[in-house]
């Protein structure tokens, strides 16, 4: 087994290092994207018509750029509903009018999004939607609510499910809606989270309007069109992620101290700290593995995985923050919580734990929760015989 990317690569890491070292320290994260479009670093599989950089399918150069870009003083990363949901999905089922308008600005920032999907009573069981988008000549007129919508406050725009066929069966009855999200009768209520933070939000439709034309996909085709970006979805694993959070977690052992002694030399914490560090390594191989295959576009080996890789993550995500949590003792309990949403730092110092170990209960359940990814690993991956369903439900 050959662990090293080849001669090629390390020229291109290279590359990108120099590329970073040139980049003046205060840009802001447009110039730099211009910039890192410009040189083909970001946005490969995106056209240049639509904004992207248009490069040769490579997902080890991918990987690289993503890994030396985080690991840089740069905040270059966009929110997940503008880069990683819309465009791919516009990308996918988007009308080319569609695209042009809406994926190049939301690729330097100008545009953000919201992903308006979950509405009380249905998270899980999502086909339960029900609210509603009636065509009124030229318009959607949509009314009902949605719940958990990240970033609602910032966003200019949402993508969203709505119920448009309501004799339909409940899959069959849903169309993907674009909307603006300053306009009358669209109403936003912060929702306040177990960290103190407000990052979601509930939305109220009273009667809010959007052109008959910002529908993605045909009428009724909502469910397929959401399912659209899982394609592009190539996030191959979360080692190099959770080996920085683990590096947090073994300082904080080191440097922290249990009954007069560095808290490292404690039988139990040394044996906690071994476990997890062996949940990394499988993350990191299983991201070599995911690595390779996409580079030799296998994608069957790709996919599959892909649905491990959240609740296998998850799980040592949380190990993590409980050893961290457990670590700094009864200073959890004082503790100012900063509420950010990434507090987790390659230095201890610098690692808010509380929220961490806050943050991870969340980690579990967006996105689908870790007991639906289980029903979808057995299902779709092993192949097993579905879950008993309640009558009327999916
Ligand atoms: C941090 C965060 C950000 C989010 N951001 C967004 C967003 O931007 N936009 C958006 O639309 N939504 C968002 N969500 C909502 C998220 O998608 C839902 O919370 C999630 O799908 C679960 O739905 P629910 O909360 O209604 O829980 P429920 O579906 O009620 O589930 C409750 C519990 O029951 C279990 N359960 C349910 N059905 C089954 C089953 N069939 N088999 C076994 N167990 C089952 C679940 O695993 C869970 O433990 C966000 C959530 C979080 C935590």
């Amino acid at each position: 087994m050959d662990l090293l990317y080849g001669s090629e690569y390390d020229i291109f890491e290279q590359e990108i290092e120099q590329f970073l070292a040139d980049t003046p320290k205060h840009i802001d994260r447009r110039s730099f994207l211009q910039n890192a479009i410009g040189q083909g670093y970001v946005y490969r599989h995106i056209p240049k018509r639509f904004g992207g950089s248009e490069q040769l399918f490579d997902p080890i150069r991918e990987t690289i750029v993503s890994r030396l870009f985080d690991a840089s003083p740069f905040s270059w990363r966009l929110g997940p509903q503008s880069t990683g949901m819309i465009v791919p999905t516009l990308l996918e089922a988007g009308a080319d009018w569609q695209r042009e308008q809406f994926i190049p600005p939301t690729l330097l920032g100008d545009s953000v999004w919201c992903q308006g999907y979950s509405e009380p009573g249905a998270g899980s069981d999502l086909a339960s939607l029900r609210s509603t988008a009636h065509l009124d000549r030229d318009e959607w007129v949509i009314n009902g609510q949605k719940i958990w919508t990240s970033d609602a406050e910032d966003a200019g725009f949402m993508f969203g499910m709505f119920r448009t066929e309501p004799e339909a069966d409940k899959h069959a009855g849903i169309s993907y809606l674009l909307l603006e999200m300053n306009q009358p009768g669209l109403d936003v209520r912060p929702l306040k989270q177990i960290t103190g933070a407000t990052h979601f939000y509930e939305v109220f439709f009273d009667d809010v309007r959007t052109p008959a034309n910002w529908i993605v996909g045909e009428r009724g085709e909502g469910w397929r069109v959401a399912r659209a970006n899982l394609k592009y979805e190539r996030n191959l694993g979360g080692g190099p992620r959770l080996r920085q959070r683990f590096d947090a977690v073994l300082s904080l052992a080191q440097t922290s101290m249990r009954s007069g002694k560095p808290a490292i030399q404690d039988t139990v914490i040394r044996q906690r700290l071994a476990e997890i560090e062996g949940e990394v390594r499988c993350a990191e191989t299983m991201t070599l593995r995911q690595l390779s295959a996409a580079a030799r576009d296998e994608d069957e080996l790709v996919m599959l995985p892909l649905l491990v890789n959240k609740l296998y993550g998850t799980g040592i995500g949380e190990h993590i923050a409980q050893l961290g949590y457990d670590l700094i003792g009864d200073e959890g309990m004082i503790a100012p919580s900063r509420s950010t949403w990434d507090a987790v730092s390659a230095s201890a110092e610098e690692t808010d734990w509380v929220d961490q170990y806050l943050f991870e209960l969340a980690s579990g359940i967006a996105a689908g929760s870790s007991n639906i990814q289980r029903n979808v690993i057995g299902e779709r991956g092993l192949g097993l015989p579905r879950d008993l369903r309640t009558p009327g439900r999916s």
